[in-house]
């Protein structure tokens, strides 16, 4: 600790957590991240059972030069300013579909490799899509799996996505809405371009075919989205994953999390593991109320210049902040707030039999028989429903180190209700298990599973709620309905109490790993501005590497 150095502290050790700590560290703040849990990552937590590595959360890693930006930052030395994205949007056809494409800083750390196809999307009747990115291969699947017109109803939608692409996320990607001026400001733009019809609905109006309609919509659930009520700015992520491609960090998403670890402690940070905090403290000054640090669950009271919670928002104000102190985030607000879904995940490790590539892909989503109204069972009726559709990651396609010779390691993850739901997952967990595992088995993706079974654990909504502090154990902060995005989400810079900040999935932006670094991008920028630290001042130009990407 250096004299006269301004003190943080993190609540959380999360991709937001870190991402918000090495900023912290670059803005010239000497940081300490709490964690409660016994190692890195939050929802990327890392599971190894019998020689096996399970990623537990995030898979899917998309616009790669967020991790370069971070990985390029310098202790001190913050820029802020620029490199917030590269300049165009990159051309189709030159788009890197091969080789390694995490950039020269990230590759000090960890090496993140280009993943095709994104994802194969198959249907109850076992046709499948596989979404590429590849402007004929598309058109030509369209062709095959749609009705006459979608081929034309797919140049519209890609028109439109891609206006709300360059608008949502270009050019407003980094904006904190702190007040509903800046709101009013865009909703203009937002109308002209159809982003707030819902995005089913809005898929709808340029497919015809059941199957082209979910394909362009389900991606919303990858970051607690109900596709039948998130509104269609998220067309946006369709192009962002059309743009950027999708990635894979070989030795799993875990290996990115240590390298965030590693930066972290590079440019002088401390992480404190098995340290839950138990309260944000804050001193009353005249009208003012300021936050001064936290206490630990041990009774250990640590001061600080600034708080960031990268916990789960409806928890750090319910649980970590005496109700005196709330206005804007009372227990009324958090009640009223629709959480996310929550999800069930099956960890499994298998002997190979060779013949696993030809079904299955690195990302393959297994889609059940219904879709709008097993939505409707998750996110309104919050029910169990017989039928189910599911995500299977076989990342030892892409990487086998993840397990032992000859075997894979998996998971699968199917999007189930939140805690708000009542179900006994003490009772329901394993047999849940059971009826997934066979499903795929007699479904024919994974042949006698049952026979070829190593190993196999699961997490429940109990698991969000325990072990991560969730509140109702969602799976993604709160649902990003029209009514809970941008200056409705919880805000970055507290408006309840000064010099507390959050980052992470329930703030804005929202939920997903880019977006997760893009809040701690967002709000060390309000930091910088509270704290009269100009970004420019502070030194450092963003690297001539960056502005390649
Ligand atoms: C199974 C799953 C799959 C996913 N797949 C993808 C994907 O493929 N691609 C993608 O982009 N996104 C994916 N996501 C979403 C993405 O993982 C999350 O949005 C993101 O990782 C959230 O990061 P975070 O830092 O906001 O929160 P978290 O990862 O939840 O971190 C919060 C941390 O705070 C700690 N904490 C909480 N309370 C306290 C306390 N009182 N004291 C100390 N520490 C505390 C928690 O233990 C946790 O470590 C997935 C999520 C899940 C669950």
């Amino acid at each position: 600790m250096t004299m006269g150095r301004k003190q943080a502290i993190v609540i959380g050790a999360g991709i937001g957590g870190l991402a918000m700590g090495i900023r912290l560290q670059s803005l010239g703040f000497d940081t300490t991240i709490l964690e409660k849990l016994d190692a890195p990552g939050g929802r990327a937590y890392v599971r190894h059972q019998e020689g096996f590595t399970f990623d537990m959360g995030p898979t899917v890693i998309t616009v790669p030069h967020f991790i370069e930006e971070l990985f390029a930052l310098e202790r001190d030395s913050a820029d802020l300013t620029s490199a917030d994205f590269p300049p165009e949007i990159v051309d189709e056809s030159k788009r890197v579909t091969t080789g390694v494409s995490g950039g020269p800083h990230t590759s000090r750390y960890v090496k993140i490799v280009p993943i095709l196809p994104f994802y194969r999307i198959y249907f109850d009747d076992g046709t499948f899509f596989d979404y590429d990115g590849d402007p004929d291969h598309t058109r030509q699947q369209i062709q095959d799996l749609g009705e006459p017109g979608d081929l034309e109803g797919y140049q519209q939608f890609e028109k439109a996505a891609r206006a709300i692409f360059e608008r949502g996320f270009l050019e407003l990607g980094y904006t904190h809405f702190g007040s509903m001026g800046a709101m009013l400001k865009v909703a203009p733009d937002l109308l002209r371009l159809d982003a707030v019809r819902n995005l089913f609905r809005f898929s709808s109006r340029y497919f015809k075919s059941d199957k082209l309609r979910q394909v362009f919509s389900f991606e919303t659930l990858l970051v607690g989205g109900n596709p039948l009520s998130v509104p269609a700015i998220y067309a946006m992520i369709h192009f962002v994953e059309k743009t950027w491609g999708i990635h894979f960090a070989m030795g799993g998403t875990g290996a990115l999390v240590q390298g965030f670890v590693k930066k972290f402690k590079d440019m002088g940070g401390q992480i404190q593991y098995e340290a839950p905090v138990s309260q944000i403290n804050v001193d009353r000054q005249g009208k003012q109320k300021l936050a001064t640090g936290v206490t630990l669950a041990n009774g250990e009271v640590l001061k600080a210049d600034l708080v960031v919670s990268n916990a789960d928002w409806a928890n750090t104000y319910s649980q970590l902040v005496e109700p005196q102190y709330r206005f804007w985030n009372s227990n009324l607000r958090v009640k009223l707030t629709q959480q996310s879904m929550s999800l069930f995940v099956i960890y499994f490790g298998f002997k190979a039999n060779g013949e696993e590539a030809e079904k299955l892909r690195h990302h393959t989503i297994i889609l059940g028989p219904r879709y709008e109204e097993l939505l409707r069972d998750i996110f309104g009726r919050k029910i169990l429903a017989r039928d189910f559709s599911q995500y299977l990651h076989l990342p030892t396609l892409t990487d086998p180190s993840l397990a032992p010779p000859g075997h894979h390691a998996a998971y699968t993850l199917l999007p189930v209700p939140h805690n708000g739901s009542g179900i006994d997952w003490s009772q329901m967990g394993d047999r849940l298990t059971q009826i997934v595992l066979t499903f795929l088995e007699e479904r024919g993706y994974l042949p006698n599973l049952k026979e070829r079974l190593v190993c196999h654990s699961y997490i429940t909504p109990d698991y969000f709620e325990q072990n991560l502090s969730s509140y109702l154990g969602n799976a993604f902060g709160p649902e990003p309905l029209l009514v809970q995005s941008a200056f409705f989400r919880p805000h970055n810079r507290s408006e309840d109490i000064a010099n507390l900040y959050l980052v992470g999935a329930g703030t804005q932006p929202g939920a997903g790993t880019p977006s997760v670094m893009m809040s701690a991008k967002m709000t060390a920028r309000l930091v910088a501005e509270d704290f009269a630290i100009d970004p420019t001042i502070v030194g450092g130009k963003a690297s001539p590497e960056l502005s390649r990407l």
